[in-house]
């Protein structure tokens, strides 16, 4: 999909009747994470809009942790973020912003709004201040706290700031409207007691702003001229205003929301993630079934894909879902146009070719992608005894089986045709081998005698090749929508999600596959490296995705 192609989105819009009317000279965006997780496909749609739009303009995105909640935020989470991001294949602009930078100047403002009578210290305890606040059809109460001098209310604010009161004592609040339609301007929490420490600022704060407080003089401190966030905060957008307008800040940012991404079959919220982490219902933040960037960059997707999918969700105002299987096909989209094919037997079944002589072995010379010859060519060896699928062989079977079948024939991809004679069988009855027949001089061409093999499958050499562990993903959660309305995903996860497959034969020439790689295996799907596994003498491979949607079937 083309970027230049498709019509405007709403927000490259407003960017551009900004530019052309002179508004903002150059753009300035800017990704917010709050560090208390691993960035999930939800915030890959973020990171895609705000670098996205900085690129298409040239302008400037920043990263800026939203770290204003101590008690949450980890060192491990702001490390893995800043790596999605670069992951995803974009630079942030300078350094990593951290909302605590600014922990200062928001106290100064803060300073600045009780000095000129717009923010008080209130008494008021959690559920005073539910009462008081009123709902959405009925106004609130004033507190009565409201009408403290500006001498107490800066008095009162510093003994916050030093510690003297305790958590939940008091609070630092705008002083708005009290009978707004909007709950959010009805005096506002800006400042919380929060004895905890930080990991940026330390002990140095026992005071902390709230996230409308910090947010839109965040973006004004950074000159950000487009503060992209989700639909939820469309209310908050008067209070953001408010804020810039009553306070000394170096620019006037503008906030704009668009509909979160919400993708079927999946969760996208960082709490949920956190507990499927936490409770050991997957293996970590990166087991390839999360849909976490660190889970989907193991499972093997790729940044392309990602950014593919992104922009054919688009950028609306209207609340959705997209289907997962919008994700599937840019993902095979992108593997089917640049990997390299491979063959890897999962279910192996050794057929021993009675015609070849025992001493004898070649190499064959197949491309390494049909489409593309560019791409070069690979060697595979071939023997007198191979293996293929248990599936590919049966005794007997119907015409629509266009295998290995005992009396018929079908063409080794890339080499012979074969013709099955007998099943070896144990003391079980079960199959352990196949004796067949190599028809001569069949290697790019169809049998002298005319009778054709009815279909292809795939194959490697018994005496030489990569002995490795396959792992099958599917869908995390079997329910189209695990979270909805009340539902507790934890009951819809799918008991297989991971099906583990050992003693799995590939081509040898996968021997030598780097980590970022990603292969077709023929008729099986699409495959890489898992990242967790280094070591060459134990090859694991993810498949990333199969080759065609066996759930639209299913549903
Ligand atoms: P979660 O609910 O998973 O914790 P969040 O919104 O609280 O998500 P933040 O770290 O605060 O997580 O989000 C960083 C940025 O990513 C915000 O600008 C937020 O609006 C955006 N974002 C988060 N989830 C989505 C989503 N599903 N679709 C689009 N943008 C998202
Ligand atoms: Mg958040």
């Amino acid at each position: 999909m083309s970027e230049t192609i498709r019509p405007l989105n709403f927000i490259e819009r407003i960017i551009e009747e900004d530019l052309n009317s002179g508004k903002v000279t150059a753009i300035r965006t800017r990704f917010p994470p709050e560090p208390n997780g691993y960035l999930h496909l939800g915030h890959a749609k973020s990171i895609w809009l705000n670098f996205g739009l900085a690129q298409r303009y040239g302008g400037k995105c920043n990263l800026r942790m939203d770290d204003t909640n101590p008690a949450k935020e980890e060192e491990e989470y702001v490390e893995s973020i800043q790596h999605d991001v670069q992951w995803l294949g974009y630079q942030w602009d300078g350094e990593v912003h951290y909302a605590s930078d600014y922990f200062d100047q928001l106290h100064a403002w803060a300073v600045y709004l009780i000095e000129q009578g717009k923010a008080f210290v209130c008494d008021l305890n959690a559920e005073q201040m539910r009462e008081y606040r009123g709902t959405l059809t009925e106004p609130g109460k004033e507190s009565p706290f409201r009408t403290r001098s500006v001498e107490d209310n800066l008095a009162l604010f510093e003994k916050m700031r030093a510690g003297e009161f305790e958590e939940g004592a008091c609070c630092l609040r705008a002083k708005i409207d009290m009978a707004s339609a909007n709950i959010n301007l009805r005096d506002p929490v800006l400042y919380r007691i929060k004895k905890a420490s930080h990991h940026q600022t330390g002990d140095k704060w026992c005071i902390y702003p709230s996230y409308d407080y910090a947010h839109g003089q965040s973006d004004a401190i950074e000159g950000i001229t487009h503060s992209i966030c989700t639909l939820e905060f469309e209310s908050h957008r008067p209070l953001y205003d408010w804020c810039i307008q009553n306070l000394p800040v170096p620019a006037e940012p503008h906030q704009y929301e668009f509909s979160r991404l919400n993708v079927n079959y999946t969760v996208t919220s960082k709490r949920k993630l956190k507990q499927l982490v936490d409770e050991n219902h997957v293996a970590g933040w990166d087991d390839p079934r999360m849909p976490t960037i660190a889970g989907m960059r193991r499972r093997g997707y790729t940044p392309k894909a990602l950014r593919d999918f992104c922009e054919m969700a688009g950028v609306t105002k209207v609340e959705g879902v997209v289907d997962i299987s919008m994700l599937e096909h840019a993902i095979r989209n992108d593997l089917n146009d640049n990997s390299p094919r491979a063959m890897c037997v999962l279910h192996p079944l050794k057929v021993i070719l009675t015609n070849y002589p025992e001493t004898q072995t070649e190499t064959i010379t197949a491309p390494v992608h049909p489409q593309r010859e560019d791409m070069g060519t690979r060697a595979l060896p071939f023997g007198r005894e191979i293996f293929i699928d248990q599936d590919d062989f049966r005794e007997e079977a119907n015409k629509q089986y266009k295998r290995l079948v005992k009396g018929k024939r079908v063409r080794l991809r890339n080499a012979y045709v074969i013709e099955a004679d007998e099943a070896v069988k144990d003391a079980a009855g079960n199959i352990i081998a196949v004796h067949a027949r190599v028809i001569e001089d069949t290697l790019g061409k169809d049998p002298a005698d005319g009778v054709k093999a009815k279909g292809v499958i795939h194959w490697v050499a018994a005496h030489d090749n990569l002995d490795c562990e396959v792992r099958l993903y599917d869908r995390l959660f079997t329910d189209v929508a695990p979270d909805a309305g009340g539902k507790n995903y934890l009951d819809y996860l799918n008991p297989n999600s991971l099906v583990i497959l050992s003693g799995c034969k590939a081509e040898k020439s996968l021997a030598t596959a780097g980590l970022e790689d990603r292969f077709q295996f023929e008729r099986e799907g699409y495959f890489t490296l898992d990242n967790k596994h280094t070591n060459a003498d134990s090859a694991v491979f993810n498949r990333i995705i199969g080759l065609k949607d066996t759930w639209e079937k299913v549903a």
